[in-house]
């Protein structure tokens, strides 16, 4: 540490100072006090000697002048020569005073070789990690100012510090930044950023900043000077309630997870400072039950702070600095919401609270139209840094032409709208692609001062069309006008880049919401390619009946998308697999390990007593640090994992015959609350500790290649005592009921349609997958759940079978009847019901009919061929059982030959 004073601007990065304090490695004081006392004598006594020929003083070497301010002989560097009227004049640098002044000829003496041993005393600094745009530091030496240095390091020898300025040795600020940095420094932080060092000093001075730049999502744009005003005292003075002294506010969970992260390193080192993240559902209890006493740090996003707001009125009175994070997507997606909280901010911050700063520090990476009344009504003169020029052309109101023309009249264009004709006066620069270019369009142009607006002019040929979206996209970020020939061009790239992503992968936010918020952005597919996604349709083959598939999700991605299994209910190929899987391997001398593993081939692991078929993702490269790690995923689970490569055992082809089983599964109607792109943890966590590795029932909305959407999908419990299987959750409900999901309308529709938009497939060849078309399409099948199902009970004689649907008051009932099955469906106070029944045996459907009564709707099928019927179903159906009154009735009419065992079989 080194305390020091009289410091010198040179310019705003660079200062001199001079020690004053003994520091090691540093000459004391009293060297240079004798030095003084020395030259004093030796100069005095030798007054006239020495002089120095005016031709021979060198510029860049150190001499000894005599300095009229400070009445004594200085050792000085002569930096350079003026010529004037009365001779020559030299303007010096004091080596031990960190101070400039001129002197003439006559003044300046050779520097004998014992004055020139001892170092300087001034030392040359600059701020560590800050590039400020002005260094005005009110020096005044009487007072008890003092300026205080840390030197922090050295370079080239210059001292890099950090500098404060003490009154009465009370601290005040001049500018530090010193606990967060000392922070950054830890995590090897190499200086401020060229944004950064524009905002730091703005913002550490308690200044509004509004800062646009490519870095202008970064939160350390802000938290290293926001964190360093926090560790003042004055905020005393502030009522003493709960809230926050400083709000950052982010456009959706992720980012305020970001910045809370960030805030929780960096505030080492900070005075008891507790920051706060808020994510509230809407579930009205957590607003009103959110704890904030002591936090001083929130971040949050706009929806949550408003709900909040609901429940605590008062919770912005303390705060003092609110940061905009992420400017434009803010005033993008949430304008009128963040104006209703720069509202209560400026209510808050009206009432009077002494000297306290009332700062606004919004950042980003785009200029948008709101800031302007931002920074008009909430605002007080602002420091604007923008370091992107086509931003700064938007803030400056520069107007924008696109021009269309083909390339060879380009210079007769340009000409036409630059109109010299008129005498106008307008500073042109002109950006071409050669010389030549250059020397035709130079062109001298008459004055006229008038028309001063700046503007921009772009010729548009045929040859730059693919950067039309680009164009288009800024002009209409400009708000400029756009030109017929630019909307049709882009649309033409955007369609040919769309075309070039066909290998890409398809859109997973186009799979799980519906929708791809920034499509022109996104690298990912938004449209159906046959050879990728329907190349191994292995979902459809397991889907037996699609109005209800059992589901193991094994692996959960996130609260709507799991990777699991499709549970057969017949025969379950791949429990066979497993089991004799697991049987070959327990026998040691099957377990061949593999010496060279190869991408893409399957093998076998064993985890504890379970085997799992895994498939080589990749491969590390031979000089990688860890070579023998692979990772593989899990064909039967679709989890991926990293293993040492000799655990990997050689699988036998009996085992690899079954195609991998693992599905992707995504839960239809659901989407995150505020119009996030992505599931709160929170949410992705209940549902994974809910579902992970247990069975579920679902009806099958479509399937596409591996991939199941499904809608609903229940959680389910087999009694095996009682043959059935109960409903215990809903897993949309599930995710209703946290708060932070909500109804997504559209999302069915939008998958159907992003399916329908293939080319055909021939439906004739394969008659199932045509009666899954026709499941899918009737619309209705979304609205139905499980728990709608009516019971039913049956029973039947030699010609016929009659259903009793028990349900009370049916309305809109229908019935359809086919040759082996059977659709009711009605509504009943409030609810729909739908009931699905594929028959063990064909009717005849033109006879049977269906009767509505009261309590109950009576359907009489009429059987084909006479004869009992063993069972009623195809499949079992828990909701379907055998009417035991009307057996014992008919009992005695006509024989009933159903047996105990066929009797079990119905249920
Ligand atoms: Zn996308």
């Amino acid at each position: 540490c080194v305390l020091c004073s009289l410091a010198q601007a040179e310019d705003p990065s660079c200062f001199w100072i001079a020690v004053r304090e003994p520091v090691p490695g540093v000459v004391g004081e009293t060297v240079y006090a004798n030095l003084n006392a020395e030259m004093e004598q030796f100069y005095t006594s030798y007054k006239g000697t020495d002089e120095v020929k005016e031709e021979e003083i060198k510029k860049g070497q150190v001499y000894v002048v005599f300095s009229e301010e400070l009445k004594c002989w200085c050792r000085a560097l002569v930096q350079s020569v003026w010529c004037q009227a009365d001779g020559y004049q030299f303007s010096c640098f004091l080596v031990d005073y960190a101070k400039y002044c001129y002197v003439p000829s006559k003044s300046i003496r050779v520097l004998p070789g014992a004055f020139a041993k001892i170092p300087h005393r001034a030392k040359k600094c600059r701020l560590h990690c800050t590039k400020p745009l002005t260094l005005h530091i009110d020096y005044c030496e009487n007072t008890a100012t003092e300026v205080k240095a840390t030197i922090q390091t050295v370079e080239d020898k210059v001292l890099e510090v950090f500098l404060f300025v003490t009154i009465k040795d009370e601290k005040v600020r001049y500018f530090y930044i010193a606990n967060t940095i000392s922070e950054l420094a830890c995590n090897k932080f190499s200086g401020p950023t060229f944004t950064q060092s524009y905002c730091w000093p703005a913002a550490a001075g308690g200044c509004d900043v509004v800062a646009i730049s490519h870095q202008g999502n970064d939160p350390l744009l802000y938290i290293p000077p926001v964190l360093t005003l926090l560790q003042e005292n004055h905020y005393q003075a502030l009522p003493n309630m709960s809230g926050p002294l400083a709000l950052v506010l982010c456009p959706g969970w992720k980012k305020a997870q970001l910045v809370f992260d960030l805030l929780k390193t960096y505030r080492k080192g900070c005075r008891h400072l507790h920051p706060v993240l808020i994510t509230l559902g809407q579930n009205k209890e957590a607003a009103s039950q959110m704890e904030i006493r002591g936090c001083e740090v929130v971040v949050t996003t706009p929806y949550n702070l408003l709900r909040l707001l609901e429940h605590n009125t008062g919770f912005l009175c303390r705060l003092c600095h609110l940061v905009l994070d992420e400017i434009e997507v803010l005033f993008s997606d949430t304008s009128e919401q963040v104006f209703t909280i720069l509202d209560f901010y400026k209510k808050a911050t009206a009432r009077p609270r002494g000297n306290l700063p009332h700062q606004i520090i919004a950042v980003g990476t785009q200029w948008n139209k709101h800031i302007t009344p931002l920074i008009k009504e909430f605002m007080n003169d602002p420091h604007i840094v923008i370091t992107l020029i086509e931003e700064a052309a938007i803030f400056g109101n520069v107007q924008q032409v696109v021009q269309p023309c083909i390339s060879s009249s380009r210079t007769a264009e340009l000409l036409k709208i630059l109109d010299f004709t008129q005498r106008n006066l307008q500073k042109v620069l002109v950006f071409t692609d050669s010389v030549t270019e250059v020397e035709m369009i130079h062109k001298d142009s008459a004055v006229d001062q008038e028309d001063m607006k700046a503007k921009s002019v772009i010729l548009l040929t045929e040859n730059s069309s693919c950067h039309a979206p680009e164009i288009f996209y800024y002009l209409k970020h400009a708000e400029a006008e756009i030109p017929e020939e630019l909307y049709d061009l882009t649309a033409r790239v955007q369609e040919s880049e769309e075309d070039e992503k066909f290998s890409r992968p398809l859109c997973a936010s186009l799979k799980t919401f519906g929708i791809c918020r920034n499509r022109t952005e996104c690298p990912d597919r938004h449209q159906i390619n046959l050879s990728v996604d329907m190349a191994q349709n292995i979902a459809a083959e397991m889907i037996e009946t699609p109005e209800r598939v059992t589901i193991l999700p094994l692996f959960i991605v996130h609260a709507t998308k799991y990777f699991g299994r499709i549970v057969r209910k017949q025969k379950d190929q791949y429990a066979a697999v497993a089991k004799d899987m697991n049987d070959y391997f327990r026998v040691p001398g099957h377990r061949i390990s593999v010496n060279a593993v190869e991408k893409s081939v399957f093998y076998g692991l064993r985890e504890g007593a379970v085997c799992h078929r895994v498939q080589v993702v990749e491969t590390p490269a031979k000089d990688e640090e860890n070579a023998c790690k692979v990772t593989i995923k899990y064909i039967d689970e679709g989890r991926t994992s990293r293993v040492n490569s000799d655990q990997l055992l050689h699988l036998p082809v009996k085992f690899q015959s079954l195609p991998p089983q693992a599905v992707e599964i995504i839960v239809c109607r659901v989407k995150p609350i505020d119009n996030e792109v992505e599931w709160n943890p929170k949410v992705t966590e209940h549902i994974n500790h809910k579902i992970k590795g247990k069975v579920h029932h679902a009806k099958v909305v479509q399937t596409l290649g591996r991939t199941v959407w499904v809608d609903p999908m229940v959680g389910v419990t087999h009694l095996p005592t009682m043959r059935m299987w109960v409903n215990e959750y809903n897993i949309r409900s599930e995710i209703l009921s946290t708060g932070l999901g909500t109804d997504n309308p559209e999302h069915v529709g939008a998958i159907l349609k992003l399916c329908t938009q293939m080319p055909v497939v021939d439906h004739g060849q394969n008659a199932e997958s045509d009666s899954s078309h026709s499941v899918w399409q009737s619309g209705e099948l979304n609205e139905l759940s499980f728990s709608c199902h009516p019971p039913i009970k049956w029973f039947q004689d030699d010609v016929s079978v009659t259903l009793k649907v028990q349900i009370l008051r049916a309305t809109e009932s229908r019935c359809e009847f086919c040759r082996e099955k059977v659709t009711f469906s009605a509504y009943s106070e409030g609810k729909r019901y739908v009931a699905d029944l594929e028959l063990y045996q064909s009717v005849i459907a033109e006879k049977s009919t269906c009767v509505v009564k009261d309590t109950e709707a009576v359907i009489l099928l009429v059987k084909e061929k006479k004869g009992t019927w063993c069972k009623l179903l195809k499949n079992k159906n828990v909701h379907v059982s055998l009417d035991f009154e009307c057996w014992q009735e008919s009992e005695d009419e006509t024989p009933f030959t159903v047996g105990k065992d066929c009797m079990n079989l119905c249920l």
